[in-house]
């Protein structure tokens, strides 16, 4: 819980925002025309359920436009307010612009706990409130293209994609209405992992600088690192499972909503997600020490605090206890503005929300771009390079017979050179280009300028730079 002292989502964003502001040269209005909102869309509609009329509330906010489509994920959550879809939809501008996806930022959300509704009513809910946005191009191709969130998936997107496609059914490229559609439904390999991926290649990022490393007061690779992840959802799983499987990280403590594990030996990400999807929670879990107050985990011993949850898990209240001296911010907004600077006062690296979940957003723009273009990527070239690949090859093992014992190709290097890249591999290759390039930006900011103390300011100086220069092109 926030502390009530505290400000709100949207004003801690604002904060966030005017503190980089302040070390940038901009003109007073153009400041103010990007951190403000530029509309926010309410709707309240009906739907005839178990014989009665149920009254839901949502709401798709556009923060700017300085890019068409604007973009951003659609959360199904009782707790959704106004407030939080405008400070999502201005993270969601930043984060664009900084992982250079050509968007503008928008997020919407409906008040509902999905989990109260059968599935056949939550789709009647979908389409109702998707035909809403369409109705008003908040949903379309080329003006505002959600995509998903807390509480909504493929299955969701896949309805309101098809919705949008009912309503305009001459338009070619409806399916580029929504991103993080199933695979069969115009869905793009490697979009349900991204987010977590992403958190991956930043985190394998940030271990390439040794000097980065070493304001983190950490040392050496990510291997035997501990880390304890809030939120075993989407986001949290995937990064929990790659960082421990693929990078030898240790996943000390895991919170989920009804209590947390810890084990200092390491627990195991997959039989616990599996432990979720049979028993509903992580309690009587069997490997590792269930406490009920699963925030005190929050402030347990490691190496990196992966929080993939809520908003303002980490703030006044228990920001001073906090002991993780890097933490990646998997979910949007997890820490404060307050909590924040007392952090930052502490020495606490922190990879900002608007860089480290981009790459949900950088494969949603790999979805779209594949839609609008028709055709899966790797198609055309896949084969050629398997062939040009086939051509080395064969030399190799003419130079193979001809030198005998004195050298031989590596047992697994032809099938391995052979494979031309799927899908997949495109899209984890242009993810990790893209996580790799964008932290470069924010750490030359970071490190070249001595009134930049964090990553976060220097996110946002790098971002809201090149949401002005476009607003500047446009003659603003
Ligand atoms: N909801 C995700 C986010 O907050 C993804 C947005 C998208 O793919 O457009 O970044």
């Amino acid at each position: 819980m926030t502390a009530t002292n505290e400000p709100s989502f949207r004003e801690s964003v604002d904060l966030m925002f005017n503190r980089a502001a302040s070390l940038m040269d901009l003109p007073p209005g153009l400041e103010e025309k990007i951190r403000v909102c530029n509309a926010t869309y309410t709707v309240r509609f009906g739907v005839r359920l178990r014989g009665d009329i149920h009254t839901f509330t949502g709401y798709r906010s556009v923060h700017s436009e300085h890019m068409e489509p604007v973009k951003g994920g659609i959360r199904f959550a009782l707790a959704v307010n106004q407030d939080e879809v405008e400070a999502l939809a201005a993270l969601m501008t930043y984060k664009c612009a900084l992982v250079e996806t050509p968007f503008g930022g928008s997020k919407g959300g409906l008040c509902i706990d999905p989990r109260q509704y059968e599935e056949h009513e939550l789709e009647q809910i979908t389409r109702r409130f998707a035909y809403e946005l369409a109705k008003r191009d908040l949903i379309n191709p080329s003006q505002n293209v959600p995509a998903p969130d807390m509480g909504t998936g493929e299955r969701e997107m896949a309805w309101m994609a098809d919705q949008y496609a009912r309503m305009n059914t001459t338009d070619i490229n409806a399916r580029a209405c929504v991103t993080g559609k199933p695979l069969n439904a115009g869905g793009i390999a490697g979009r349900v992992e991204a987010t977590g991926r992403g958190i991956q290649y930043a985190l394998r990022e940030f271990f390439r600088h040794p000097e980065d490393v070493q304001k983190a007061n950490l040392s050496g690779k990510l291997v035997g690192k501990r880390i304890v992840v809030q939120g075993l959802g989407n986001v949290g799983y995937h990064a929990a499972k790659f960082l421990s499987e693929e990078d030898g990280s240790r996943i000390v403590g895991i919170i989920e909503w009804d209590g947390a594990l810890y084990n200092p030996d390491g627990i195991d990400v997959e039989s616990v997600r599996q432990w979720i999807v049979k028993h509903g929670g992580v309690s009587d879990y069997p490997d590792a020490t269930h406490s009920a107050d699963g925030a005190a985990v929050l402030e347990a011993e490691c190496d990196i605090l992966i929080p993939a949850a809520l908003e303002g898990v980490i703030n006044l209240t228990n920001a001073d206890r906090i002991k993780a001296p890097l933490i990646i911010e998997a979910a949007n907004g997890p820490v404060t503005a307050g909590a924040d600077e007392v952090l930052r006062k502490k020495g606490t690296v922190i990879i900002p929300d608007m860089y480290a979940n981009a790459g949900g957003v950088t494969v949603s723009y790999f979805e779209w771009v594949k839609n609008l273009s028709h055709i899966r990527f790797g198609r055309m070239q896949r084969r050629q390079e398997e062939a040009r690949h086939e051509l080395i090859v064969s030399e190799l093992e003419r130079l193979d017979r001809y030198l005998g014992d004195a050298w031989s190709m590596s047992p697994d290097f032809k099938s391995k050179y052979l494979k031309g890249a799927d899908e997949l591999e495109l899209v984890r290759s242009g993810l990790d280009d893209t996580m790799r390039i964008a932290y470069q930006s924010m750490r030359e900011v970071w490190h070249n300028r001595d009134d930049v103390e964090d990553l976060r300011t220097a996110a946002y100086i790098v971002a809201v730079d090149r949401v002005a220069k476009s607003y500047r092109a446009k003659g603003l």
